[in-house]
């Protein structure tokens, strides 16, 4: 397989890295004896894996705020400490996305997922007493990680849950399982060394869809994450305890006649085509106003995206779509695919087309394949509208319902507000790629779980704790 330039200088770059300070080997998860296994956190059965962890809490509690914050501190700066390692190693292992793309996934949540910080205290007083609220811990949280973020989700759910004074056991995406633990043990190795206890995290060596039905069922874990398509959310939420959810989405873009053109298609081609498109909030269609239609694709095409015409189009469909739905249905795209860069995705219909290319995009009709499916590969449809009120309508259908993510580029605040308003989605970004809704390059904290189905929308430290409420009547009023 041909290795866009930018990858392989960052391949390069870590391989020289590992040579200069003689790391140990990438694939430490896999030699670990089981002794340093159970340091790691990494098991070879679930079972196994629930009760260290459940262990860990009872230590993971008993330590004072303070520490806990150090520790958190201490794997921010370890995973900035092993950024290329583990984007590197993400790419390697799964064939998916770009690592440059990847070294900034990372550094978004070691960096930018909110602590300990997130679970502030409140309290209400009046002449009946003083009322604390105050956010407890579930236990143990069971997380179902995708193959698409097996680090950065890893990284995210992590620091978010435990700082929340949870431990986790995750269920890595069985292809993506090296990466996954890699960070996992990782995490847990600063931990011991920051003098917190080991097992915090678990995982298991061998993770599989029976593994993670375990977690699911089993009576420790006290609430389920699950970040994924269809399949396991409908798996986690019919096992009858509390559920995260965090599902597919299927962004549409809307490109209005007032939009910044020339910011416009700068910034859908490096959201669409960041990280070849695998990330669950990146632009999936464009939705455009006809009369500006044709400006915006020349931008488009000045930013290293290609367009596809007559038979190309439907040969790349033919590829990269295995199952075609129907209008107005989801369908599926070809595995084989996903996350694949675009100049390989040509080469494949005998396109030869530059290198730097990051999305190839594609005029199509309301009812083609490519605008229904979630297709996470940097393919994209664009569409034509008399005038954006249709647009918007159409972009409510092709969501799907998911309530995920949506974007507009538009000068105009009333179709801003408009569309924001109908869309119902937990992430809604205007006039910015849609990763900004991440927190990179736009303002806020950062999540790689959007709870979707289940509704928490964006997840920090709060979401995984139980809010809990302490009266004290007729004292402590002091004022
Ligand atoms: P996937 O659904 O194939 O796998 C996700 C995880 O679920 C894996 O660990 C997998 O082993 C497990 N799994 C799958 N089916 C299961 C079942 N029936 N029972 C138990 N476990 C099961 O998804 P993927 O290809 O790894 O990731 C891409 C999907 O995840 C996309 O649909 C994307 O939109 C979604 N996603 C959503 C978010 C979000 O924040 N909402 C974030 C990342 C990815």
């Amino acid at each position: 397989m041909k290795i866009n330039e930018d990858d392989l200088k960052l391949i390069i770059e870590n391989v020289l890295d590992k040579i200069d300070r003689n790391e140990a080997d990438l694939k430490k998860p896999d030699n670990l004896s089981t002794q340093e296994s159970k340091r790691d956190g990494i098991f070879s059965d679930m079972n196994q894996a629930i009760s260290a962890a459940e262990i860990a809490q009872i230590e993971w509690i008993k330590l004072r705020l303070e520490k806990r914050k150090e520790i958190i501190r201490c794997i921010r700066q370890a995973i900035l400490d092993n950024l290329k390692k583990i984007s590197v190693f993400a790419k390697e292992e799964t064939g998916l996305g770009r690592i440059k793309d990847k070294v900034e996934k990372n550094r978004l949540a070691a960096l930018k997922t909110p602590g300990v910080e997130d679970l502030a205290p409140s309290a209400y007083t009046n002449e009946y007493g003083l009322t604390l609220m105050e956010r407890a811990p579930f236990g143990v949280i069971g997380s179902i990680i995708p193959s698409t973020n097996p680090t950065s989700s890893v990284i995210n759910n992590g620091i978010s849950m435990i700082a929340g004074g949870n431990t986790v056991v995750f269920n890595p995406h069985p292809a993506a399982k090296r990466s996954s633990n890699f960070t996992i043990s990782l995490i847990n190795q600063t931990i011991v060394k920051s003098g917190g206890p080991k097992n915090v995290l678990c995982s298991i060596k061998e993770p599989t869809i029976d593994s993670a039905g375990i977690l699911m069922k089993h009576p420790k874990i006290r609430l389920l994450v699950v970040t994924g398509g269809p399949a396991v959310v409908k798996a986690a939420m019919d096992c009858g305890k509390k559920v995260i959810a965090a599902g597919p989405g299927n962004p549409p873009c809307v490109v209005g006649q007032t939009a910044d053109l020339e910011k416009a298609a700068r910034d859908i081609v490096n959201g669409a085509g960041f990280d070849n498109n695998i990330v669950c909030v990146c632009e999936k269609e464009i939705l455009v106003v006809a009369q500006i239609a044709d400006k915006l694709k020349e931008e488009m095409k000045k930013n290293n995206a290609y367009e596809l015409r007559g038979e190309e189009i439907e040969k790349v469909t033919r590829l990269v779509i295995a199952d075609a739905g129907r209008p107005g249905h989801e369908g599926a795209p070809n595995k084989k695919y996903v996350g694949k860069d675009a100049c390989l995705i040509a080469r494949e219909i005998a396109l030869t087309i530059p290198e730097e290319t990051r999305i190839l995009f594609c005029e199509v009709n309301r009812e083609h394949p490519l605008v229904w499916t979630e297709q996470l590969l940097p393919v994209i449809p664009l569409v034509r509208f008399d005038c954006i009120d249709d647009a918007m309508d159409f972009a409510v259908k092709c969501e799907h319902g998911f309530k995920h993510t949506a974007s507009i580029h538009s000068r105009n605040i009333a179709h801003l507000s408009k569309m924001a308003n109908m869309m119902n989605c937990s992430l809604f970004i205007k006039n910015g790629p849609n990763y900004s809704g991440l927190g990179f390059g736009g303002a806020g904290y950062s999540s790689f779980t959007i709870a979707t189905p289940t509704g928490e929308g964006v997840t920090r430290a709060r979401t995984f704790t139980r809010e809990r409420r302490c009266v004290l009547v007729g004292y402590f009023r002091i004022v």
